[in-house]
């Protein structure tokens, strides 16, 4: 689950890392009253919304001034913000953080994320912090400098006083940098945390540490115990068709494509996208119905495809295992009349009293078009797609 930055900010000023003054704001005239309470001059506006790159997009701007102040809040507040990270189509900007301008002398890079491989809390630091981290990551990766955290220890002070001297924090420093990396750290672990991201971390004019963006993201897994970061989902910055999946307990994530795609397992579902692929389709959508798939969750996935007004076809791919493919095949009947079906569907049984399942395919009176198999059946759904 990912937050907004003032959220991680707030977070972190909890855990002692030191950020600059801010007020998140809903509104424009909150944003234009917030600029009175941080005392005016220098201030800057930020997008908040759940991608990064928000200042090549142009939604993090400078203001010397309470007039530029306000015509960058009118522009960026409601603005459709595309950057690398939203896809071509943006993402609506309803929230700002408005924020106390920095004196900027250094732009450094950190970051924290769980390696699967050593099974410990990466830390990331380089001293090429900024809006080209990817390019340095690219490029220059010797810049970046890795540090493995030993779970029991914590980040030690040696640790965090060697990269911070490595990434190039002034000596004097070096002690400011330190509480903001363990506060970092702490945060991190105590979240359950799988990313938090401080790009850049600043060393400013007046000789402080502070971490000037923040991003952070949360093992779903082990959201059950963090009621209080669960309360931080902002619904407006995810799919709805994944929201409402996540209701029924459906994994589907939407993609591009025109054909609707409704497997059981998650592995059958990818092999399903890909031969789909093969055979020239294009799939509209993800969707694992999950092992005991019943008619509710069926009917529950058709609506979801549907509801895509780029689906043309649909394509069933089922493997009745411990499901039986006659339970199934009563389920798709009957979600097929709830939701009146209006494309072509496709639907490839295979497993345990397949023959019952295809007769009742046959005898529902729908028009559904079996296949024997997968090939067949991406063959077929992908001709029907193209009417
Ligand atoms: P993003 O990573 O989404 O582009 P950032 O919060 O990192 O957004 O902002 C982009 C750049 O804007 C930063 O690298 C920094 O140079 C500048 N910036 C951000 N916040 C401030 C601030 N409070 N004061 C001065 N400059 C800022
Ligand atoms: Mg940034």
């Amino acid at each position: 689950m990912k937050i907004h930055e003032y959220q991680a900010k707030e977070l972190l000023r909890k855990f002692g890392v030191v950020t600059p003054r801010g007020i998140p704001c809903f509104s424009v005239e909150e944003a234009l009253k917030a600029y009175e309470t941080l005392g005016g001059a220098v201030a800057v506006v930020k997008a908040q919304i759940h991608a990064g790159g928000r200042g090549k997009g142009g939604g993090v701007k400078v203001a010397k001034n309470a007039q530029e102040f306000s015509t960058f809040v009118n522009q960026i507040m409601g603005m459709q913000l595309v950057t690398h990270q939203t896809g071509p189509e943006g993402q609506k900007v309803r929230r700002l953080l408005i924020e106390e301008g920095a004196d900027i002398r250094k732009e450094l890079y950190i970051g924290m994320v769980v390696d699967r491989g050593t099974q410990r809390v990466a830390l990331m630091a380089s001293s090429e912090g900024g809006m080209d981290i990817e390019e340095v990551a690219a490029h220059t990766p010797e810049k970046i400098h890795t540090v493995f955290i030993d779970p029991m220890a914590g980040l030690t002070d040696a640790q965090a006083d060697d990269v911070s001297a490595k990434i190039g924090v002034p000596t004097e420093l070096i002690a400011q940098s330190r509480v903001l990396l363990q506060g970092l750290y702490h945060a991190f672990d105590e979240t359950d945390a799988s990313l938090a991201e401080i790009n850049p971390m600043v060393v400013t004019g007046d000789g402080r540490v502070v971490a000037l963006d923040a991003k952070m993201n949360f093992d779903s897994n082990a959201l059950y115990r963090h009621p209080e970061i669960t309360a931080l989902r902002d619904l407006d910055e995810e799919d709805p068709a994944e929201i409402a999946a996540s209701k029924f307990d459906l994994s589907y994530i939407s993609l591009d494509g025109n054909i609707g795609c409704l497997v059981n397992g998650a592995g059958l579902a990818m092999a399903t996208m890909d031969i789909t692929k093969l055979y020239g389709g294009s799939p509209a959508n993800f969707l694992d119905v999950g092992g005991g798939a019943t008619t509710e969750k069926v009917t529950e996935a058709f609506k979801l495809m549907l509801a895509n007004p780029h689906v043309e076809a649909i394509l069933v791919n089922i493997f009745g295992g411990i499901m039986r493919c006659d339970v199934i095949a009563t389920g798709v009947v009957e979600a097929a009349r709830q939701v009146k079906l209006s494309v072509p569907l496709v639907v490839r049984l295979e497993g345990t009293n397949v023959e019952l399942g295809k007769q009742i395919l046959a005898e529902s009176g729908l028009p559904i078009i079996s296949a024997s198999n997968m090939a067949d059946a991406a063959e077929k759904v992908v001709k029907a797609a193209r009417g």
